[in-house]
């Protein structure tokens, strides 16, 4: 679905120029020599949308940054915008199009919400960090899409999205905002009811609109935001006011299931702004041979292996050249360990599989699911 949009967006030229003295498009061009693209991230469409997260890595997984303090004033000036942001197919240069999240942003919020909670440690803290901010976007890109969806109904002649944007959503106190932050907020806290306190905390500290979230999290009033969100894209036409009619559920063009959309199609960037390479994050996507370490100890225990064993080897060091969130590869992390992960050889066997300097990976152990959890190797 999503690509039937862009499609249209392209051949049909709809796209606008974004003015020069947003935000984004100063962003933009200030980072761009640290602009990495992180996808595609899954080869498999089946695999789960969540786990886009659990595949983030830094090259040493014990590291924690130290927190940049005059983030506490971008965030209270800005919102979480000072730490990602979206950027709409509706501007030129459509390619440009998706998700950023700045390195150091993910290490702020980290900081502030994930660090010290129950038994995280660092990989897990940034990891959550990611999600989180991913969330916050994510409702952009559902925004984005319920509009083009609005302006599909008037062939693309009218431009409700680029209306909106200057005349609503740049205003103060944006409605969007405390939306997309109640909907990371309900996301995150879902999963975790324990982390609750610590993203209130985070979130009241934004400016208005954003710390507004509280007012949408039960699912009637979100939708009531969601409501008066379209009512206020709609009457961005010039010269045509809607009434507000507040049983018109126009919460059926947010996605906010995910049922269409996923995380999967807009292009993800993180912005490697934090020039110590120990803390550049990155996604494991796939792990070709040319870096892929086999032990010794590795191919002592897979000699005495059978056969058959063997041979389903030589498919997984296939399966990893295409993607590690191939199902059949059932890529876990070893718990406790940040760089350690395991991987699935067959129904009883598995592999302890861990990253090393320069994005290498070694291959440690191969054994029985439970034997290779005790002893997986260094
Ligand atoms: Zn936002």
């Amino acid at each position: 679905m999503i690509d039937k949009i862009l499609d249209n967006f392209r051949n049909n030229n709809i796209s606008s120029d974004l003015n020069k003295d947003t935000l984004i498009v100063k962003k933009n061009d200030f980072y761009k020599e640290q602009i990495i693209k992180i996808q595609p991230i899954y080869l498999d469409p089946n695999t789960p949308d969540e786990n886009i997260a659990d595949s983030i890595c830094i090259p040493n997984g014990d590291a924690q940054l130290p927190d940049d303090i005059s983030m506490d004033e971008d965030v209270k000036k800005y919102g979480i915008e000072s730490l990602a942001w979206y950027r709409s197919f509706h501007w030129k240069p459509i390619e440009s199009w998706g998700i950023y999240i700045l390195n150091t942003g993910i290490n702020h919020i980290a900081q502030k919400i994930f660090f010290g909670h129950q038994n995280f440690n660092s990989l897990d803290c940034y990891q959550s960090s990611f999600k989180f901010l991913l969330y916050h976007e994510f409702f952009h890109y559902i925004t984005d899409i319920a509009v083009s969806i609005l302006e599909a109904t008037h062939q693309f002649k009218i431009k409700l999205y680029e209306n909106y944007y200057y005349k609503i959503y740049e205003k103060p106190n944006p409605l969007e905002e405390a939306l997309a932050n109640a909907y990371a907020y309900d996301n995150i806290t879902r999963l975790d009811p324990g982390l609750k306190r610590k993203i209130h905390k985070f979130m009241i500290d934004q400016p208005p609109g954003y710390c507004d979230y509280h007012s949408y999290l039960n699912p009637n009033k979100f939708n009531l935001g969601i409501r008066n969100l379209t009512h206020l894209i709609l009457n961005g036409i010039p010269d045509m006011e809607v009434k507000i009619i507040n049983d018109i559920p126009f919460e059926l063009l947010f996605d906010i299931h995910k049922v269409n959309l996923s995380f999967n199609n807009v292009p993800v960037y993180i912005i490697q702004n934090n020039p110590n390479p120990e803390f550049n994050f990155n996604l494991i996507t796939t792990i070709p041979s040319e870096k892929l370490i086999i032990s010794k100890r590795f191919m002592k225990d897979l000699k005495k292996l059978p056969n058959d064993i063997q041979k389903k080897f030589e498919k997984t060091k296939e399966l990893l050249k295409l993607g590690i969130n191939n199902p059949s590869l059932n890529w876990e992390r070893i718990k406790g360990n940040d760089t350690l992960f395991s991987i699935r050889i067959n129904i009883d066997y598995r592999a302890s599989i861990k990253l090393v300097n320069h994005g290498e990976w070694e291959l440690l152990r191969i054994d029985k699911h439970d034997a290779l959890y005790d002893k997986p190797g260094k």
